[in-house]
């Protein structure tokens, strides 16, 4: 897909960007990470997190951080993936996640990067070059990311034959 391939032309891995330099296409997603965000129910962290897996034919596809009070929650790639896969499991064009406090100030220097769980989902589930935009915390820059990129030496399903 040309989103795919300008995104990757574009912009180098883990350069920060402006959210204004993505794709027009691409930016119209940014709301619907942002809407999932808000859904998130992380009482204990504070910490609220939206993610999108959008499909080449242009499905978007949510997900938020769900806690529980014995820190065995789902985190929003996890949910996202879940409902993908539920959905059909179409190949990503890309993916967004935004994470950031629900209180105090959001640092625009820091951007929540997939944790080592959902980077082992994303390997097995999606092409390793499948472009990963991280927003900071206050939504208005990027940094690119993707699964081979966050993973790399992983244990793929094709290990075990
Ligand atoms: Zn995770």
């Amino acid at each position: 897909m040309s989103v795919c391939k300008n995104l990757k032309g574009s912009f180098k891995l883990t350069e920060v960007y402006p959210v204004e330099a993505l794709p027009m296409e691409v930016k119209a997603s940014i709301n619907s990470v942002l809407e999932a965000r808000k859904k998130a129910y992380a009482p204990y962290s504070g910490f609220l997190v939206g993610a999108a897996i959008i499909t080449e034919s242009g499905k978007v596809i949510t997900g938020s951080n769900n806690e529980t009070i014995n820190h065995d929650g789902y985190c929003a790639e996890a949910t996202a993936i879940g409902n993908w896969n539920d959905a059909g499991a179409e190949k990503a064009a890309y993916i967004i996640t935004a994470g950031a406090p629900n209180t105090g100030e959001p640092d625009a220097n820091e951007f929540a990067t997939p944790c080592g769980r959902c980077r082992q989902r994303l390997v097995e589930r999606f092409d390793l070059e499948t472009p990963i935009i991280c927003l900071n915390q206050t939504f208005d820059s990027f940094r690119l990311f993707t699964p081979g990129f966050l993973l790399p030496f992983a244990f793929y399903p094709k290990c075990l034959v």
